[in-house]
């Protein structure tokens, strides 16, 4: 039988199950194509400040939702 993970979308934070441990994005978003690896670094420490500073718990999803409307 063939794991299945259960991960949490980088991109737009929505549950999907994969065979790729270290699959990020869910079929939907695939942004491997157009975000590096070291962009996505910039904004996760981004995002962790974010949290810190605010005392959030975004997911990157959710935060990345938020940058993408303009209200952060
Ligand atoms: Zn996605």
């Amino acid at each position: 039988m063939k794991k299945e993970y259960k991960k949490i979308c980088s991109w737009c934070g929505r549950a999907f199950t994969t065979n790729k441990i270290k699959r990020h994005f869910c079929y939907d978003c695939s942004p491997e194509q157009t975000v590096t690896e070291s962009h996505l670094d910039d904004n996760l420490s981004e995002l962790s400040s974010y949290n810190k500073s605010n005392g959030t718990n975004l997911s990157y999803g959710q935060y990345m939702a938020l940058k993408r409307v303009g209200k952060i």
